[in-house]
């Protein structure tokens, strides 16, 4: 039926696809404003609300939110929610960023009481940034240190009180006295088909394009758990319905949509097929991360937080001490034999981790 219309979109990788400008103005378009339109995550939204309201009780602002989890599962969201409940201004940072110490005392000199202060990435900050931070969270003070050598002094500067929302797609690369400085952790977690699914109609609705209820499934049953990967694959299918057919998304149209940019009926992209095919062809060894990234062309943090989770998740890759294997189930899939006997040890091309 449209044959002749080329690939609606090159088939980039969700946390490449969010950092285009215009992908970013439509993300934000499509950000939950209120807590009532935040779907899934009832034990995070309910303990978040819980907080904010006792804290609102004493008067007192919101003690620091450490949020991790997977790229995409809404950290960001939340934070502009903690904002937009306490009436707070937002001031965003991303921890890579703020490479010095001057970088960080110009955010923290610009907040006012009970603002709210967002660094995502925060397992990324530089170690001497980190230790800034410290007494800015915990005593409400920036030790300054004016000069070097001999003549070097240091002068207090008092900061309002304000709420700090770190955001991790790493918990366990977090430093123990960073961590121990936040008051309340909360972790969001993959979400179910069925919540995606809601969460694909109503941005659907923002978007003003018709979806049925069983497209909207499809693409919620491919989006790996996140709701911005479902956001996204909606947008591109949207960019077929409306050259198409007026606006309306079948499920022909989903499928169609979805495979155009190379996702799979079971909601495998190309890269996650290029990860399967290169740990198939070491015959059975491991194979380490950085090999990985190198076969692949991706960075790794981008193979860790992005493609492998879902990789995992669906049970197709095993993480071994030595690097990653493929399952039974991988194996399958690339049409390979069940099981391979027993082998030597691999040469691996680079230090693994
Ligand atoms: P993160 O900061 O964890 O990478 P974001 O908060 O930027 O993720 O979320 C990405 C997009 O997914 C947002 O623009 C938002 O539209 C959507 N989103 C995330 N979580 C939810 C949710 N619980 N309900 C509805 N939309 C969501």
């Amino acid at each position: 039926m449209t044959d002749a219309i080329p690939p609606v979109s090159a088939p980039l990788g969700p946390a490449a696809a969010a950092s285009l400008p215009e992908e970013h103005a439509v993300e934000q378009r499509l950000r939950p404003e209120r807590f009532e339109e935040f779907a899934g995550q009832p034990q995070v939204t309910a303990n978040l609300e819980l907080a904010i309201r006792a804290a609102q009780g004493r008067g007192e602002c919101l003690d620091h939110l450490l949020l991790s989890g997977l790229p995409g599962l809404g950290k960001t969201t939340l934070a502009h929610l903690v904002a937009n409940e306490t009436g707070a201004q937002l001031h965003e940072a991303s921890a890579p960023t703020l490479q010095r110490a001057a970088d960080l005392a110009g955010i923290l000199t610009r907040l006012e009481r009970g603002d709210v202060l967002f660094i995502d990435e925060i397992h990324r900050l530089a170690p001497a940034v980190e230790e800034y931070l410290y007494a800015a969270m915990e005593d409400f003070v920036l030790d300054i240190l004016i000069d070097q050598g001999p003549g070097a002094r240091s002068v207090r500067i008092d900061l309002p009180r304000f709420t700090l929302v770190g955001a991790t797609t790493r918990e366990g690369l977090l430093s123990a006295p960073l961590r121990s400085r936040f008051g309340i952790h909360e972790r969001l977690e993959p979400y179910p088909a069925d919540v995606l699914q809601g969460i694909v109609a109503r941005s659907a609705g923002i978007l003003r394009v018709a979806i049925d209820d069983d497209a909207a499934a499809y693409l919620a049953a491919r989006s790996r758990g996140t709701p911005r990967v479902a956001n996204r694959f909606l947008r591109r299918v949207r960019d077929l319905a409306q050259v198409t057919s007026d606006n309306h998304i079948s499920v022909d149209i989903a499928r169609e949509g979805l495979t155009r940019i190379g996702v799979d009926e079971s909601g495998l992209t190309r890269v996650d097929r290029q990860i399967l095919e290169s740990i198939g062809r070491t015959g059975g060894h491991p194979l380490g991360l950085k090999s990985l990234a190198a076969a692949i062309g991706e960075d790794e943090r981008t193979l860790e937080d992005v493609y492998e989770p879902h990789l995992l998740r669906e049970g197709l890759i095993v993480k071994t001490p030595k690097g990653r294997q493929l399952t039974p189930g991988g194996r399958a899939l690339l049409g390979l034999e069940a099981s391979v006997d027993a082998l030597g040890e691999p040469e691996l091309p680079f230090e693994e981790r």
